[in-house]
């Protein structure tokens, strides 16, 4: 078994944004990322905190916005006001939101050409119908790893366990742009192991802890692990069974190290293609 290091392939794609971002800045352009946070959590401001590091490492200019305590209006006006604003050109809202607002509701207000996260309705529609886009950046870290791995993907039979609208689903919908077999699970699966056992590529993107374990894994398959559970020691554990799976896996992502610092690049990088695409 060999581990999928998704820190070797951030830093690559880290070093491709700085160099994108040196050039835009040459011309005037400062490329900028702002992030809307809508809640007081001490997991998404660790998470934001290390975004904007990363921006601010790469020479991107990056604006987090912290509300206080707002209702779904306060919300839409903010994503409102930030894709108005020229010198900001990605939007992004952090999760969780508060009770009772979806992101598939509030993100419709960030507009598509800012929406380097993907979560506007819009932009799923325009994966879904095949047509340029930014998918949500932790579904398109699934796939920059399995590119970047050399993991044959046309004709390969791939399952991924979740449907969220952030990453199972737009993980399903790029993982059939590439002409996999795609089959989507989710809690009302039945024998859940054995249709993850036909996966030559296998995601999991549940959010419970170590949940796939050696029953759900083909040998030999690829597997990519979303998850980021949190341990009460403040670590973090997958949902995949990292110890007993490797022993089955042909390749495996770790947790942390595997999608999280992807995630992180591509939402760097989708910003720079954003800026681009506003100073044509
Ligand atoms: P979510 O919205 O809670 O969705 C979880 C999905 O898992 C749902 O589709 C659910 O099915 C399914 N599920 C739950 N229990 C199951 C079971 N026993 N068997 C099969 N399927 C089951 O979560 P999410 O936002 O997609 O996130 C998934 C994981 O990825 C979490 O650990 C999250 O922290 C992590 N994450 C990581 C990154 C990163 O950058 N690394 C970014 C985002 C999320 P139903 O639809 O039937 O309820």
């Amino acid at each position: 078994m060999s581990d999928i290091d998704g820190r070797a392939v951030a830093k690559h794609l880290r070093e491709e944004v700085a160099a994108a971002a040196e050039k835009l800045r040459g011309r005037g352009v400062v490329p900028a990322l702002a992030v809307v946070v809508p809640t007081d959590d001490e997991g998404t401001a660790w998470y934001v905190r290390s975004i904007a590091k990363a921006a601010r490492k790469e020479g991107l200019e990056c604006r987090v916005e912290q509300l206080q305590d707002p209702g779904r209006d306060e919300i839409v006006a903010k994503l409102q006001e930030l894709s108005a604003d020229p010198a900001v050109h990605g939007v992004i809202c952090q999760t969780p939101l508060p009770e009772g607002v979806t992101l598939a509701e509030v993100g419709g207000h960030i507009d598509p050409y800012k929406d380097i996260d993907g979560a506007n309705p819009h932009s799923l529609g325009r994966l879904a119908a095949g047509l340029r886009t930014w998918a949500p950046a932790t579904s398109a870290a699934v796939l920059e790893l399995l590119r970047r791995e050399g993991a044959p993907l046309e004709g390969a039979r791939a399952v991924v366990v979740g449907r969220s609208t952030v990453v199972g689903k737009p993980a399903a919908l790029l993982l059939l742009a590439e002409s996999a077999t795609v089959t989507v699970c989710h809690s009302r699966t039945e024998d859940l192991a054995s249709v993850c056992r036909e996966a030559d590529i296998l995601v999991a993107a549940v959010g419970r802890p170590r949940m796939i374990g050696p029953d759900h894994v083909k040998p030999g398959a690829t597997v990519i692990d979303v998850g980021t559970n949190p341990t009460e020691d403040g670590g973090l554990v997958g949902d995949v069974d990292y110890e007993r799976v490797a022993a089955v896996a042909g390749r495996l992502t770790p947790v942390p190290g595997g999608v999280g610092p992807v995630t992180t690049a591509l939402l760097l990088k989708h910003t720079v293609e954003a800026a681009e695409l506003q100073n044509t």
